[in-house]
């Protein structure tokens, strides 16, 4: 079985039986990304409604809007939202004014994760006012010093973090409460990246094949991504299976595509 760390949800959702009942799935964390005006993204109500219908399947993580107060956080628990999902700040993840938020959701025990990443197109038409366009407020970097000053917070850099792929290492390799996921792999470096980073240690010496969760960030609930996100998964347990081998943590790729991110799970429910 896998676990899908990072993924979203299409605004009314159709075939998700055939997701559930796949027996390759056991969970799909879903981020609120519902500020494009499109209408192509579920809403806040229709992630919480495919959740409580599914439950422990699709694991909610409500848009951290930055544009709202702190108390945001604390609202979206009681909804029912289990972790939090960052993404186009208009300050630097790491600016003193948001540490409010990071608070409230070490206190709640809710997981956030942040897109780190070179990030979609979007013209200021597309997207809802008061957020970023591009990815330098997304740095890899800035999670250290959230995970410096929340060390009980679990933080998950969504994608590797590319074109500064440098800083996620440092930041999987340093901080034990960060962990990054590795969808989003459409750049030249990334094969090659990631192939490398595995092969290494954190700095207590725990192999870094513990911080890194497998994910699709797949929209999910249209019938035609399906086929595709089965064979994404394929890719990787195939990938996987032919290179571990001549690695020395042959036999880990079942902490990547499930056990690591079993644990979080495991872990904020205490
Ligand atoms: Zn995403």
């Amino acid at each position: 079985m896998i676990i899908d760390a990072h993924s979203h949800l299409a605004a009314n959702p159709e075939d998700l039986e055939k997701i559930v009942n796949s027996k390759i799935i056991e969970q799909v964390w879903l981020m609120d990304t519902h500020y494009y005006r499109d209408g192509r993204m579920a809403s806040e109500k229709e992630i919480l409604k495919v959740s409580k219908k599914y439950p422990g399947f699709f694991i909610p993580f409500g848009f951290l809007d930055f544009r709202k107060k702190s108390e945001i956080v604390d609202k979206l628990f009681e909804k029912g939202f289990i972790g939090l999902k960052a993404i186009r700040p208009a300050k630097p993840y790491d600016d003193p004014s948001y540490f409010s938020y990071y608070e409230r959701a070490e206190k709640l025990n809710m997981p956030i994760l942040f897109h780190t990443q070179i990030i979609a197109h979007a013209t200021q038409k597309e997207i809802e006012k008061g957020l970023s366009l591009g990815p330098t407020n997304m740095r890899p970097s800035m999670l250290q010093t959230i995970a410096a000053a929340f060390p009980s917070l679990t933080i998950i850099g969504g994608h590797p973090g590319f074109p500064w792929q440098e800083e996620t290492l440092s930041s999987i390799w340093y901080y034990s409460n960060i962990y990054h996921d590795l969808s989003g792999g459409d750049y030249p470096l990334f094969p090659e990246w990631l192939l490398k980073v595995l092969n290494y240690r954190d700095y207590k010496g725990k192999p870094l094949t513990e911080k890194i969760l497998f994910a699709t960030d797949r929209l999910y609930g249209r019938k035609e991504n399906h086929d595709n996100i089965f064979e994404e998964i394929n890719f990787w347990q195939q990938l996987f299976k032919r290179v571990s081998p001549f690695f020395y943590w042959k036999g880990d790729e079942e902490k990547i595509m499930y056990s690591n991110a079993k644990g979080i799970m495991e872990r904020i429910k205490k």
